[in-house]
């Protein structure tokens, strides 16, 4: 993925100008008081930029037709106010992203490759030291529905936290695509808008169970017995954790098991052939020994795996930042072509964004130069990977390919 120009540039943006004259985007705050940043070679090219109404701002996305747009997640008196501190704070809704990017799933072995610039070494999947001269690569990124799925998943957990444990209800909550590799979930409730950063980067500290202590959710070792939560009276992060750790004594195969505790399947044996005396005890508070094994590093092996499973991967660097620009909701990402359509927390279950987010749907045949891409779906098209070839692609895959910087027009 690249910064394009020339005629790609010309017309990928004709199509978006196309697409905004053709609908009304209605952002779900007040635009006068956000800060609004727009770009076509980069994400943002100019920033501190302001709209006094909906109309100024879909006025603008007409004329300008601006490859992406980003607004603040702050709100602001003065939004184009600069430097930053002069804007006049009001507050801030909390935003939480999810990026195929910083998720390891198997796909990238497939869609992703990697070249290094110094010795000329290449190979699949995402790569960011050349395994050769340990140089840093150019990796050539792709998503697909399992990575970005990866992205949906997280973000159920994040709501599922958001609801249970600190008691957000459905309407504070939006979700969205975010046009290319993942998911955002705004909140825009009075009770998140004046917390300072310190507060917010706990919540997220939370969330993320970044350097949770485990003793505080009631998992102890006293030199003799491990203890853990009841789960008749745990909640939050803790019930999550002894949740899982019944789901296993009671039903994960010996090689799970061996994945979590680093145990031998002989050691493991005996002690899973008595699952439901193992569920009695841990119901009772209880994390039993395995015999022949030392207890504490064996179920602080277990706990240690589960909390990596269940942590989030949110970006703790931007989930702070009062002074962040994100893609407006609905709008375009010009990289794809596709929408970052907000979804109904009823119909995430099932959406599809390669399907459901495609925004130049009315664009027939293009004839493109493709450098080179994996499989990739847009709409109801499947194109296979292929590389160096000219090809005839329906409209929506070509303005993928063109925006992501794999395809040149013919
Ligand atoms: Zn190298
Ligand atoms: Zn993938």
């Amino acid at each position: 993925m690249g910064a394009i120009f020339g005629n790609e540039m010309t017309w990928l943006r004709g199509l978006v100008q196309k697409y905004y004259s053709s609908v009304t985007i209605a952002p779900a705050y007040d635009v006068s008081r956000r800060e609004f940043g727009y770009g076509s070679i980069q994400k943002i090219d100019t920033r501190h930029a302001g709209f006094a109404t909906n109309a100024e701002l879909n006025a603008f996305l007409r004329n300008v037709s601006p490859l992406f747009i980003s607004a603040s997640v702050s709100q602001f008196l003065n939004p184009e106010a600069r430097p930053n501190p002069t804007k006049g704070l009001v507050g801030s809704d909390l935003i939480y992203e999810f990026d195929a990017d910083d998720i390891p799933t198997d796909c990238k072995q497939i869609h992703d490759s990697w070249a290094c610039p110094h010795c000329g070494a290449q190979g699949k999947g995402r790569v960011l030291k050349c395994t050769s001269c340990a140089h840093g690569t150019k990796v050539d990124e792709w998503v697909c529905s399992e990575c970005v799925n990866a992205t949906k998943t997280q973000t159920f957990s994040l709501l599922s936290v958001l609801r249970d444990d600190i008691g957000f209800s459905d309407d504070a909550i939006s979700v969205n695509f975010s046009g290319s590799k993942g998911y955002h979930t705004h909140i825009r409730s009075t009770a998140v808008f004046s917390l300072p950063k310190s507060a917010r980067v706990e919540l997220m500290d939370y969330l993320s169970l970044h350097e949770m202590d485990l003793s505080s959710l009631g998992f102890a070792f006293d030199g003799k017995q491990y203890s853990c939560p009841p789960p008749s009276q745990a909640k939050g992060h803790a019930l999550r954790l002894v949740r899982e750790i019944i789901r296993l004594v009671e039903s994960a195969s010996i090689e799970e098991w061996g994945v979590f505790s680093g145990v031998s399947p002989r050691s493991l044996r005996p002690f899973l052939s008595q699952r439901q005396r193992l569920v009695q005890e841990v119901r009772a508070g209880i994390l039993p020994p395995l015999p022949g094994k030392r207890t504490e590093p064996f179920w602080n092996s277990v706990l240690s795996a589960l909390v990596d499973r269940h942590r989030l991967f949110i970006d703790r660097q931007t989930s702070g930042d009062i002074y962040k620009l994100i893609r407006v909701p609905d709008t375009i990402h010009g990289s794809t072509g596709l929408l970052a359509k907000t979804i109904s927390l009823d119909s995430l279950p099932e959406f599809d964004p390669f399907a459901e987010c495609v925004a130049f749907s009315w664009v027939s045949q293009r004839k493109v130069f493709v450098k080179a891409c994996p499989t990739i779906r847009i709409g109801s098209e499947t194109l296979d990977g292929l590389s160096e070839k000219e090809i005839t692609v329906p409209g929506p895959l070509a303005a993928y390919l063109v925006g992501w910087g794999a395809a040149t027009l013919r």
